[in-house]
């Protein structure tokens, strides 16, 4: 599985490295700060973040991970189709005239409302189907209100469902602010009375879930059956948090060296001529652009790049499938590798992220159109 990183260098234009040793590093640092009980849902969704689906959730799988979330049902078959064997979770919404997908493929699928529950029970299935129900303490854009406390009970009497389990989702949980901290602690209060509420009138609620990466950063004493990890698993980290936990990076995403020249003062590079040299300088051709996931925003910001060692910087605009270092006073040849994101402070995903305006789970989860995958064994 493992290719060795030469042959990368030499064959690939451009591609993700995924370091196994730090997913499973970071899975263990999730594992240290939630309850003994509670077990981690991974979450796969949009290719794992643009890490590459079906090899995260096997390197997990094969780690003893046996619970995953999926954002489509479109995800939760190819992760079937390629031999996943654990439980699966849709979060999104299916169509209900895909459902027999979902019992076909043996995924389990979100019930994001009253009206969605009816409609399926009214259905003629070969099977019931496996659900869990989401509830929407505050959210506001899938489950059925907490308020709704009768719904709800009708929902676990309708036919065609098997109902395993049920869940909300926090609106904030990366803040800190205290009126903010106040809306989280509402949120949880009313999941827990409507629990328990059921649970008083005999339902079999089935497992209950909350958590997403900051709802277990910083509210990581919650009793629940599972978290739901997505961008910690990956290493990545961009809210605040209560508890800073040591998280390593697992992609990195790289290019190659593919031209080099020597440009006199006064010369323009890339297009539209927004970068002119102010001195004779070296550069460098770089095999990745905007139509790979590096947002095209980067460009004319000092965006750096590591090359063997040292910081780089992306001059003019990057391009749709190329872009163009300063490399005057490196060692550089044609074939080496760059480095636009990975662990070195300036290229971390958040670093990169930030001055593209945006969060990392959107830099990532872009990533991967035209990327080779390869996988990194310390
Ligand atoms: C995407 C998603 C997650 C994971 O979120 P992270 O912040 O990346 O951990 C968890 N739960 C739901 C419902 C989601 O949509």
């Amino acid at each position: 599985m493992a290719l060795e990183k030469e042959e990368t260098s030499l064959s690939s234009r451009a591609w993700i490295e995924i370091n196994v040793e730090n997913l499973i590093y970071n899975i263990k640092q999730i594992e240290n700060i939630i309850p003994k009980d509670t077990k981690i849902m991974a979450v796969v969704k949009a290719n794992a973040y643009g890490h590459g689906m079906i090899t995260i959730s096997k390197i997990l799988e094969e780690y003893g991970i046996n619970d995953f979330a999926v954002a489509t049902i479109e995800e939760g078959i190819t992760l079937r189709k390629n031999g996943l064997k654990g439980n699966i979770l849709i979060l999104g919404y299916t169509d209900l005239s895909k459902i027999e997908d979902i019992i076909k493929y043996n995924l389990i699928q979100t019930i994001v409302d009253y009206e969605y529950a009816y409609k399926l029970s009214t259905l003629n299935l070969s099977k019931k189907v496996k659900v869990h129900i989401k509830i929407n303490t505050g959210m506001n854009r899938l489950g059925e209100s907490y308020k709704n406390i009768d719904s709800i009970k009708k929902i676990y009497k309708f036919k065609n469902l098997n109902i395993l389990g049920i869940y909300t989702h926090l609106v904030a949980p990366d803040s800190l602010l205290k009126e903010d901290i106040k809306f989280t602690q509402s949120q949880i209060n009313n999941f827990y009375t409507l629990i328990n509420i059921l649970k008083t009138e005999g339902y079999n609620v089935g497992k209950i879930h909350i958590q997403s990466s900051y709802g277990i950063l910083n509210y990581s004493n919650l009793k629940c059956d599972y978290v739901r990890p997505g961008i910690i698993m990956y290493g990545v980290c961009s809210g605040n948090t209560r508890i800073k936990i040591n998280l390593k990076p697992v992609l990195s995403l790289k290019a190659k060296v593919t031209s080099i020249k020597y440009i006199a003062k006064n010369e323009p590079v890339s297009y539209g001529r927004k970068y002119i040299t102010n001195k004779n300088i070296k550069i460098a051709t770089v095999s990745i652009g905007y139509a790979d996931g590096l947002p095209r925003s980067l460009s004319l910001k000092n965006t750096k790049v590591l090359i063997n060692n040292h910081y780089a910087e992306i001059i003019g605009r990057i391009c749709m499938d190329q872009l163009i270092i300063d490399i005057s006073n490196l060692n550089v040849k044609v074939g080496d590798a760059v480095t636009l994101i990975g662990d070195k402070y300036y290229i971390r995903a958040n670093f990169i992220a930030k001055k593209a305006s945006t969060i990392p789970n959107e830099l990532l989860s872009r990533l991967g159109n035209r990327l080779e995958y390869k996988i990194v064994k310390n």
